[in-house]
């Protein structure tokens, strides 16, 4: 007889949820989350959520081709034991390399399944080594000065007190931008993301731009292109300021390229680029040759920044959450799991990911 665990249905759907304010960075535009959900079931009847938001900087993956590899790594999984997790994996990392999305959304509903078959919190799963209540940052896409001071003074009366402003479209406009956001709300901190939107010679003007002002910059986070390593190295030293790596790091081997030419402060650790099991991988290769950790999403429900929140808790070492794209959404699909009070995200108790999702019309079974 087949084990308890044993991987016995799939169930695949869209879901869109509108963006409040439209997402906009240095590389596009996003005025809804087009992503899709997955249910995993195991035989013994426990089953778990995952999400999947395409990741269109690698391998131009969107919602249709996310669907239909995940079709197939389902097709891959059924009959396995969810106890294998590593295996499957391995197994859908051999069939789909460059569709991380798609894999994360599997990985993720496979744990999930499990941990809740096992009557096991996520971040338990994990270790459970930093299990309290953390702050996020919260982002500020790429706007005007007046909508850009209105959104920022939103935030920071329900709490926030570390913006991370998208740049990289116009070095001068970022500068004003900062300025004008650092003059009316003075105990602020920024981080600085441009999407690998600067050259080396702008993000210099910017960065001694934004000194000048006083505006308090912690990090500078991808400033130029993923490729241009020397790049990242050169701004760290000329600028002083600590350079997170995002674009750059999508593998063990990326932290190791990043290690060698002494490119970043921090990785930014993302499930949706890498797949769920590279992340853990990358996290903890990366904390144990001295990079500190970050960690965000693309724009992720609560399943999909539930998880990456498990792994905070689970694996600790991360010392800056950019987990905030489930407040930048008009609706939340989902009940249950961990909560935000302003900034803070409040750990879970129970099993899993201890959520469920809705809206799961248009659903594909593979069973
Ligand atoms: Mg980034």
């Amino acid at each position: 007889m087949a084990a308890q665990d044993t991987i016995t249905k799939v169930e695949i759907w869209p879901i869109d949820v509108p963006i409040t304010d439209p997402f906009v960075v240095a590389t596009g535009r996003l005025v809804t989350a087009q992503n899709l959900f997955v249910r995993i079931t195991l035989r013994g009847g426990a089953s778990g959520y995952g999400e999947i938001a395409p990741f269109p900087e690698v391998g131009g993956e969107d919602r249709a081709s996310c669907q239909q590899v995940a079709m197939q790594l389902a097709k891959a999984a059924l009959g396995r034991p969810a106890s294998q997790y590593r295996k499957i994996a391995r197994l859908f990392y051999d069939m789909a390399a460059s569709h991380p999305a798609s894999r994360c959304g599997l990985e993720t509903a496979l744990l999930d399944a499990l941990c809740r078959h096992n009557g096991v919190a996520l971040w338990g799963f994990w270790g459970g080594v930093d299990v309290r209540e953390r702050e996020t940052d919260i982002t500020i896409p790429i706007a005007d000065l007046e909508r850009t001071v209105s959104l920022a003074r939103d935030w920071y009366g329900r709490g926030f007190r570390l913006f991370k402003m998208k740049v990289g479209a116009d070095f001068h406009q970022d500068v004003r931008r900062l300025e004008a956001v650092h003059r009316v709300l003075p105990d602020v901190a920024f981080i600085a993301d441009a999407n690998q939107g600067f050259t080396r010679e702008d993000c210099l003007a910017f960065v001694n731009g934004v000194k000048r002002v006083g505006v308090r910059l912690v990090i500078l986070e991808q400033p130029v292109a993923r490729e241009d390593l020397d790049g990242l190295a050169a701004l760290r030293h000329l600028t002083g300021v600590p350079v997170a790596a995002d674009e750059s790091v999508r593998s063990i081997l990326d932290v190791r390229n990043v290690l060698e030419r002494q490119a970043a402060d921090y990785i930014n650790v993302k499930i949706m680029k890498s797949g769920l099991l590279n992340a853990m991988d990358i996290a903890a290769y990366a904390r144990a040759y001295g990079l500190r950790l970050m960690i965000g999403g693309m724009v992720e429900t609560r399943i999909a920044m539930g998880c990456s929140f498990g792994l905070v808790l689970g694996l600790g070492g991360f010392d800056v959450l950019d987990l905030d794209t489930p407040l930048l959404l008009a609706a939340d699909p989902v009940t249950g799991g961990y909560r935000y009070e302003g900034p803070r995200l409040l750990p879970w108790t129970g099993p899993g990911l201890d959520l469920e999702a809705h809206g799961a019309d248009a659903v594909t079974t593979i069973e």
